[in-house]
């Protein structure tokens, strides 16, 4: 009981100090403007391609940022696949995963989907296209439903996805034991009557909500750092099935799939994985190719692979 107490109680805390959902994000991160009106989106998502992007962070305070967080990198994204892309922190990847949603736009450099500079499609729009789950996303004081869709619960359609998503995130079952099922209002506050939920059922909550949306590029920045290594592999392969091009209807978008993980063991599933160090993408291909390759991601996956079996020898 003190136990699963204190579990709970460090667990919301933490999703206490990473409250921060995507709109406080956007409304913090986004430095360019809401309103404007430009061309509509495309009926399909075939690419989405950086061309000789680099990018420095706007100047903060006055102070100018000299450091370029990415430096010229070029990468196509293709409807159908699935990308991991990993690298030490600070390398880039969250940024570059900021610039694909146009919380910024690049300093140098283009980034094209299906070859029109995003920077012409209206905003709004170009942004419907992306499902995302960041590091720090934010549960509200609502459902477990509403938590996933993101607005009151208004139809037995919306709450059908719901639930799909959360059994696709692998949310379901843990949420349905909940007093009130997926009804059951979640909380941070220990006062009231809310479920807290632990981290990784938080993030699993939060995974869900890009699998509602549906959108055909899905972007994931590290969604299972919570989650024990087992639970994060499982994750991944949900997520890789989705995305899989094969097992989409004809009539479904196929979807592209950008995946943040700092384990590296989760990212082998993917199609193609992108090393980024220092800004730089130095690496990308297959985690056969690159282990061959015996580069700088070869060494990265022996000594985290070593460092797990020593964990599980203690
Ligand atoms: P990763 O996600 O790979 O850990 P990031 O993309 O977050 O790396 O960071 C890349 C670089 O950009 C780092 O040097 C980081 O300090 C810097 N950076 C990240 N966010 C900001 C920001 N909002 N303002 C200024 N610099 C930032
Ligand atoms: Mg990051």
């Amino acid at each position: 009981m003190l136990i699963s107490f204190t579990n709970s109680l460090s667990a919301a805390y933490q999703n206490g100090l990473y409250a921060k959902n995507l709109k406080t994000f956007l409304s913090y991160e986004a430095k360019i403007p809401e309103d404007q009106d430009g061309l509509p989106i495309p009926e399909r998502v075939e690419t989405l391609e950086l061309k000789d992007v680099s990018f420095r962070y706007p100047e903060q305070d006055g102070e100018k940022q000299e450091k370029y967080a990415l430096k010229h990198v070029s990468y196509t994204f293709y409807a159908g696949k699935r990308t991991a892309l990993v690298g030490h922190n600070g390398s880039g990847k969250s940024t570059l995963i900021k610039l694909l949603m146009r919380l910024y736009d690049p300093t140098e450099g283009c980034i094209l989907l299906n070859g029109i500079d995003i920077r012409k499609f209206n905003l709004q729009a170009y942004r419907s296209l992306i499902g995302t789950t960041f590091q720090d996303f934010e549960l509200f004081s609502m459902s477990v439903v509403e938590n996933v869709i993101l607005q009151k619960l208004e139809t037995e359609e919306q709450r059908e996805r719901a639930i799909n998503a959360l059994r696709e995130s692998g949310a379901l079952e843990q949420m349905e034991h909940l007093e009130h099922g997926v009804d059951t209002i979640l909380t941070r506050e220990f006062d009231d009557n809310g479920a807290v939920l632990s981290g990784g059922q938080a993030q699993k909550v939060a995974v869900a909500r890009s699998f509602a949306k549906d959108a055909p590029i899905v972007l994931l920045d590290e969604p299972s750092s919570a989650l024990d290594p087992v639970a994060e592999y499982q994750m991944y392969e949900t997520i890789m099935e989705l995305c899989d091009a094969k097992k989409v209807g004809a009539e479904q978008q196929k979807k592209i799939a950008i995946i943040i993980s700092h384990r590296l063991s989760s990212g082998a599933m993917a199609d193609t994985i992108c090393l980024m160090q220092e800004g730089e993408m130095k690496e990308k291909g297959t985690h056969l190719e690159l282990m061959q390759k015996r580069g700088i991601y070869a060494d990265m996956y022996l000594k985290q692979a070593e460092s797990y079996l020593q964990d599980a020898a203690v």
